[in-house]
């Protein structure tokens, strides 16, 4: 991929930025600094290093303090994302100011699911679909918005998979913004709509994901994208740093401890690439004890450069044409991959990917175990969990937290050909006697009452 780099001093939208409000509108961040070589730049919209074209992050400055008062803070603080305020790149009345303020969603304890994948551990399902436009990605917008406002930006724009669109746009909505998002004109039925109905600019572009990563890369060059925000491009550093707070809320919620292990989904890889880091951070201010964990990656087979790459013991991720039904997670060319290789190794962990069929067949296990419909992304990380499990490679007598980023309301066609009305009945009782699903019923239901269990 094409990497662009942007300076600070000319960068769009940057211009007469008054530098007061700058100091304080990053919080407890100083710096951004190169993934590669240490470099570090000044807080601005750039994403790559000027000196080797690294990834760039956000590096902060934690004041040192007696971890329970932070502990005491953070529980004291808002039911949503801002409660982390202090670890995050935002200013400290973050929580006062227009935004969607998504996340402490559920973290549902699974222990039907558990006991058909012989889990006996404890395992938990992470629930994101609750979020205010049902993905996980309006964590993610909400910290780029908060930058997007700092740096004067006037227009909020992102390449997206479906999700992200929706959260920018109504994220937009919300903060005062115009948008404009770039998908690839294929998507589900669902994300279009959603994308569409918070009444920014929507344009579908005849290519894949990577095909409209690679256009709005150039448009950032360009006078075209003047005053523009690409929350997951010029706004990268700030955007990945959302995907910290899932890490938090799943430590928090499990009572201020780490879990053994964490299924994650892979698209770019900066999810689960900023899960560690939030995980690391935690340990290093003595929030959590620490101990090992190991981080599993979730790919769909049609999709699967990363798992390829972890399989082949390569350090470099070949890029390839994605055909997968899990379309959220269908980036051929994932810019985090090399990372999500690093973690998945140091942690002892393993990236695996599963077939369209195994997807729907996870979704449904879910639904059907948990209550919980998940979109096929949700599949990939539920059906690779069983994979895991079946291979050896996860050891289900651990603690294990599997992730669900986004609803499955908005991927129906997934399970659509294969999930229907028992039968369509006239509206008599002898009808429903009839039914050949009625009878199975009522002998099941007969049976559970005979054993006890109804
Ligand atoms: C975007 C997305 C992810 C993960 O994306 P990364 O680019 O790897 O951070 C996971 N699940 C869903 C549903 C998504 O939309
Ligand atoms: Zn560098």
């Amino acid at each position: 991929m094409a990497v662009q780099t942007i300076a600070t001093t000319s960068a769009p939208g940057t211009t007469g930025a008054p530098e007061t409000d700058r100091d304080t509108a990053f919080g407890p961040a100083v710096a951004l600094s190169c993934r590669e070589c240490g470099e570090r730049f000044p807080l601005g919209p750039v994403f790559a290093c000027q000196e080797c074209f690294g990834p760039l992050e956000v590096a902060y400055e934690f004041p040192s303090g007696d971890p329970e008062a932070l502990r005491a803070a953070i529980e004291a603080g808002p039911d949503n994302i801002w409660r982390y305020a202090p670890l995050l790149p935002v200013p400290a009345d973050v929580a006062s100011r227009p935004n969607m303020n998504p996340g402490f969603t559920k973290l549902v304890r699974a222990d039907n699911l558990a006991r058909e994948l012989g889990v006996t551990g404890g395992l938990h399902v992470k629930d994101d679909s609750g979020n205010p436009t049902h993905s996980f990605k309006d964590r993610v917008v909400a910290i780029a918005v908060e930058a997007a406002r700092a740096f004067g930006f006037t227009t909020l724009s992102c390449s997206s998979t479906g999700n992200l669109a929706g959260a920018v746009g109504a994220a937009a909505a919300r903060a005062g913004f115009r948008s404009c998002v770039f998908i690839p004109h294929d998507l589900e039925a669902g994300k279009v709509v959603m994308a569409a109905v918070y009444g920014g600019d929507l344009v579908g572009i005849e290519g894949n994901y990577d095909d409209v990563n690679r256009f709005c890369s150039e448009l950032i060059g360009d006078p075209l994208g003047e005053g523009w925000g690409f929350v997951n491009v010029n706004l990268r550093p700030y955007y990945g740093e959302g995907s910290k707070t899932l890490a938090y809320e799943i430590c928090e919620q499990l009572g201020w401890r780490l879990p053994d292990n964490i299924v994650v989904p892979i698209a770019s890889g900066s999810q689960l690439t900023k899960i560690d880091k939030g995980l690391q951070e935690l340990i290093r201010l003595g929030l959590v004890e620490e101990k090992p964990y190991r981080i599993f990656g979730a790919q769909a087979a049609g999709c699967s450069p990363v798992s390829t790459a972890f399989k082949n013991g390569h350090d470099v991720v070949r890029p390839v044409k994605p055909d997968t039904i899990a379309k959220s997670l269908a980036i051929g060319n994932p810019a985090d991959g090399p990372y999500v290789l690093d973690i998945a190794r140091r942690t002892g962990g393993a990236v695996e990917d599963v077939t369209d069929e195994e997807v729907v067949d996870a979704i449904k296990l879910l639904a059907r175990t948990e209550g919980i419909f998940a979109e096929t992304a949700g599949g990939v990380t539920v059906g690779v969990l069983r994979k895991l499990i079946e291979s050896g490679q996860l050891d289900p007598a651990a603690e294990t937290v599997v992730l669900n980023t986004g609803d499955g309301l908005k991927t129906l066609d997934a399970v659509a050909p294969t999930t229907g009305p028992s039968a369509v009945i006239r509206p008599d009782l002898d009808s429903l006697r009839d039914a050949d699903f009625f009878r199975k019923h009522t002998t099941d239901d007969r049976n559970s009452r005979e054993a006890g269990l109804a």
